[in-house]
């Protein structure tokens, strides 16, 4: 019987309206054991028991809480069970610290959500319409207290009905600071190019509607800022936008008009409809079903990205369109996502052909949140909207520490008290739009949670623009090494703290001995670590260009097996190199210039791509191993063979023969399917046969290649019958996710 913990933070209206008793009765009904108890801002639960009845027990919350009680905050996540015996009710936590103090942004409710469409409302189609338990957060607060004064509504002066509601503590919209009507609120206009006004409130939408269904691209200013849209089911206004928007095959999200709609097009299981349908409304993978939209969505790709509307303006124009759209972040590849009025014109004129905006500011960026479902868990893969800034909390007091993330995909975190907030996710810093963006967090967060840093804990790697920026900083810095930190914000996330096992494996991370680490396998606690195992080396050329170039990874494994002899093999990146290429990279080889060694697993995974024939450039981030992870067949269990070495007390996975058996196999002429599919295998049985050498009860996955489901899930099975196997779940397992693990390990090596 598989037992779980699983525990649930909700804020909202859930005091002294029968909270508790609903929950002791649910939690009594499926034979769960824990307590549940008011704390400042809500209640904490814990429960205990088999997986579905959690399962139930979440999906019973929402549904049949009391007629009064509701939630603008629902975070839950499962964790080792105590070993409850009964369930109670325990006493309130007065000084017991919940997860928000300033909260994330909130899905439009239930209950605004039918006002918005009763014709009989003062708020009928009204586009800002929001309560005390929905509506923009973190997105419009420019300073704590969290009053309306100190928002970017402030410009806007409550008419007398909104103040009644708003002064009236037996309302809805009690104290709603963002409370607004069609009277005295925001308004929504249509704007051409050249920012004419062509309509206005609803009549805006309803003409974007139309605009959607004839072709045309809408850039449009949602919550955290501007999203560009266009049907999903037109293949011109798809391929346009991609033109458009410099974007050549990485995936579009879509958004549908309601989850009914969206079941036509994927599959929704019971755990995937409660995160579709949380406060959190985040994007979530999913995959397709045979009803297609345009393939040039998501080309390539068995997964799509869904979401359902999460604002008033969303929901009332999918209404009106009732077909989904694609609903990408409004920039320029690989910048953040445009959310002033000024930029948003500026940059997105030659990719939109209008712009349904609004006059309610935005006060910092906050893209939507991309979450996939892995061992039957919340897995945030990008965490922004719905999530940031809520904090984490820790066990004990911590130091007040600025932590400055990585390099690509990053966020920075705070510690304050308990309680560490991590950002939304920042970008790629290496471009300057992203790096000034990084800048301006680190000033937002210090002046919105009022907090002033007296360590800096950075990144190891000397060049990552981030340690730079700590150089600066004039404050004692603490470096934390990249995978360490993969791992360290692994165990906080389950909450665990002792000597573990913890797998790294990712794209890239400056090591101990200043080479790329990235198949690590390190025994270590919060305070420090010890490598136990990696991967052989191989040498990646030319720096970034490597990254960009999978072939290059091939080439680099086929010449540490077969040298020079390497360039004449009847091989997918042997035949792409052209003859300049060919003897360039043979020299850098040779000469050892402008080439670098590395233990990588995600550069693995790109060579393995690269010498079966799928992809030898790529044009976004980690495409080579998607492609490899989505042609894999499950249920092939065979795996090919190769060698764990040992060298200095370090555990060394030895691939030599595992590619030559690939290469036969080819020859062979055995599908691609089935050579990914070993290919993952071996992996899993590597981690088996190194873990089993090691000897320790508890395994941490963590790192970039683990957003791998396949490898994820077969790992877990593989091991958890005699370990105990901890994977991610509010913490994204990528760079997202190096922040939090910077502050712990910080505050354990401070001298
Ligand atoms: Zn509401
Ligand atoms: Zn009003
Ligand atoms: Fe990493």
């Amino acid at each position: 019987m598989n037992i779980q913990k699983l525990k649930v933070e909700v804020e909202g209206n859930v005091q002294g309206v029968g909270f508790r008793p609903f929950v002791y009765r649910l939690a009594k009904s499926l034979n769960l054991k824990g307590f549940v108890r008011n704390t400042t801002k809500g209640v904490l639960i814990e429960v205990e028991g088999e997986r579905k009845n959690l399962e139930s027990f979440l999906k019973k919350l929402k549904e049949q809480k009391p007629p009064l009680a509701s939630y603008h905050f629902l975070h839950f996540y499962f964790l080792d069970p105590e070993g409850f015996e009964k369930f109670e009710i325990l006493k309130s936590d007065e000084k017991g610290e919940m997860a928000s103090s300033v909260l994330p942004d909130i899905a439009t409710c239930y209950d605004c959500l039918r006002e918005i469409f009763e014709k009989k409302d003062r708020r009928y189609l009204y586009a800002f319409t929001n309560c005390t338990n929905c509506g923009p957060r973190f997105s419009i607060i420019e300073k704590v207290p969290y009053d309306r004064k100190n928002t970017t509504m402030k410009i806007f002066k409550m008419c007398k009905d909104c103040e009644k509601e708003y002064k009236n503590p037996e309302d809805r919209r009690f104290h709603a600071q963002p409370n607004a009507c069609p009277l005295c609120g925001p308004e929504v206009y249509l704007r051409d190019e050249n920012k004419n006004i062509i309509a206005k409130g609803f009549n805006a939408i309803q003409k974007s509607a139309e605009f959607i269904k004839k072709g045309h691209i809408i850039a449009l200013k949602g919550l955290g800022g501007y999203q560009l849209l266009c049907n999903a089911l037109d293949d011109n206004a798809v391929k346009s936008l991609r033109k458009r928007k410099k974007r050549e095959e990485k995936p579009f999200a879509l958004m549908f008009p309601d989850i009914e709609s969206l079941k036509e097009y994927v599959y929704v299981d019971q755990i995937s409809e409660i995160i579709l349908k949380s406060p959190a409304s985040p994007i979530l993978l999913l995959k397709k079903k045979n009803k297609k939209v345009s393939h040039y969505v998501a080309p390539m790709n068995p997964f799509l990205g869904v979401m359902i509307p999460y604002t008033p303006l969303h929901h009332i124009l999918m209404m009106e369109l009732k077909t989904p759209v694609v609903c990408t972040s409004g920039n320029i590849t690989d910048e953040p996502i445009a959310f002033e009025d000024e930029t948003a014109f500026r940059k997105l004129k030659d990719i939109a052909d209008y712009f349904l905006t609004h006059t309610r500011p935005i006060k910092r960026y906050v893209d939507d949140s991309v979450v996939r479902v892995v061992l039957g868990k919340e897995y945030i893969i990008r965490r922004a909207r719905g999530y940031a800034p809520s904090a984490l909390i820790f066990k004990e007091k911590l130091p007040p520490i600025l932590a400055l993330g990585a390099h690509l995909k990053n966020t920075i975190a705070i510690s304050k008290g308990k309680k560490i907030f991590v950002s939304q996710h920042i970008g790629d810093l290496e471009k300057e739009e992203s790096y000034k963006g990084f800048i301006k967090t680190i000033e937002d967060f210090k002046k919105l949670f009022e907090f002033e840093p007296e360590y800096i804990a950075h990144d190891a790697h000397p060049e990552y623009l981030s340690t730079k920026h700590a150089k600066q900083m004039d404050k004692p810095l603490i470096p934390v090494y990249h995978h360490h930190a993969h791992i360290v914000s692994c165990m906080i996330d389950n909450e665990i703290d002792e000597k573990v096992l913890g797998i790294s494996w990712d794209g890239t991370g400056y090591g101990k001995d200043g080479k790329i680490w990235g198949g690590e396998f390190l025994m270590c606690d919060y305070k420090e670590f010890e490598r136990a195992g990696t991967f052989r080396e191989f040498r990646l050329i030319g720096g970034d260009m490597a990254i960009k170039e999978p072939r290059r990874s091939a080439m680099g494994i086929l010449y540490e097996i077969f040298g020079e002899k390497a360039f004449k093999m009847d091989l997918e990146p042997v035949k792409s190199l052209n003859e300049k290429e060919s003897r360039n990279f043979k020299i850098m080889f040779k000469k050892n210039i402008n080439a670098f060694w590395t233990t990588s697993s995600g550069r693995l995974f790109d060579g393995v791509s690269s010498i079966i024939g799928i992809k030898q450039k790529i044009s976004y981030e980690g495409q080579a191993a998607m492609l490899l992870e989505w042609i894999a067949d499950e249920k092939i269990d065979e795996f090919y063979d190769f060698e764990i070495k040992e060298k200095d007390g370090v555990l060394i996975f030895d691939w030599e023969q595992m590619i030559k058996e690939i290469i036969e196999d080819l020859k062979k002429g055995v599908k691609k399917e089935i050579i990914s599919s070993k290919f993952h295998n071996t992996l899993v049985e590597v981690i088996y046969r190194i873990v089993k050498k090691i000897k320790i009860k508890k395994i941490f996955l963590s790192g970039g290649v683990f957003q791998n489901r396949i490898l994820t899930e077969k790992t877990y099975k593989k091991l958890s019958k005699e370990f105990n196997v901890y994977t991610h779940q509010r913490i994204p397992p990528n760079d997202n996710g190096i922040s939090p693990g910077q502050i712990i390990i910080g505050a354990k090596n401070i001298k």
